[in-house]
């Protein structure tokens, strides 16, 4: 079985690879593509946002669709940047300038008030519109720096109290154990092999 992953962020599509591991489908990120076009990420919520990938593309392609909507949410910025994550510092910024503006924001703020938590909705629809969307969260704490190579976004100043370590430190299995997106994912991954066992 084929699954479109509706995103062109590698980090996401090697995590939901990891994650998916073991169940018989195949999947298909947007860069698997040419030409494809864009959807429009103009709503309030990750939910909102999450399931108008997921239906767009599940009519494009004709096939089963995953889209992860997901983001930082920082208590002292009343939760922002929010959905605005990917684009924090500009409509291309990159994921270092968004870092790099979030510190700069938080300039002063000290450790007790930097609470923060990583939002993500997985939204999947089939071509004949059935819909699942789950959900997960992870909470932690902005640093006053970066730490760490591995992950993307902002991993490197996502601090995980209970390891004493940035998100960008842990392995892919240690932060998919923990995220946002592995525990909307898991909760997914149970109405995929319903689905699979079912047809
Ligand atoms: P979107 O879901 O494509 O709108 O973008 C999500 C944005 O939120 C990413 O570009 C990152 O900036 C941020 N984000 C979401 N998940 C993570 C994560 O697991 N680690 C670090 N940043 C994340």
């Amino acid at each position: 079985m084929e699954i479109i992953v509706a995103t062109k962020n590698k980090g996401k599509l090697r995590e939901i690879r990891g994650i998916l591991r073991g169940l018989s489908i195949q999947l298909h990120g947007l860069n698997d593509f040419k030409n494809i076009p864009n959807v429009e990420e103009d709503g309030e919520s990750f939910a909102e946002n999450g399931l108008k990938k997921a239906r767009f593309y599940s009519q494009f392609f004709g096939k089963l669709t995953i889209a992860d909507d997901s983001g930082l949410e920082v208590n002292a910025l009343a939760g922002k940047p929010g959905v605005y994550s990917a684009r924090y510092a500009g409509i291309r910024a990159s994921d270092q300038e968004n870092r790099k503006k979030l510190l700069k924001e938080l300039e002063g703020v000290p450790i007790s008030k930097r609470g923060a938590g990583f939002k993500c909705v997985m939204a999947m629809v089939s071509p004949d519109g059935r819909e699942a969307v789950t959900e997960g969260s992870c909470r932690g704490r902005i640093g006053f720096k970066e730490a760490g190579k591995r992950g993307f976004g902002y991993d490197p100043i996502f601090i995980l109290p209970q390891y004493g370590k940035t998100m960008a430190q842990l392995s892919l299995e240690e932060k998919n154990r923990v995220s946002h997106r592995g525990k909307a994912l898991r909760k997914l991954r149970k109405v995929l092999k319903w689905k699979l066992t079912k047809r």
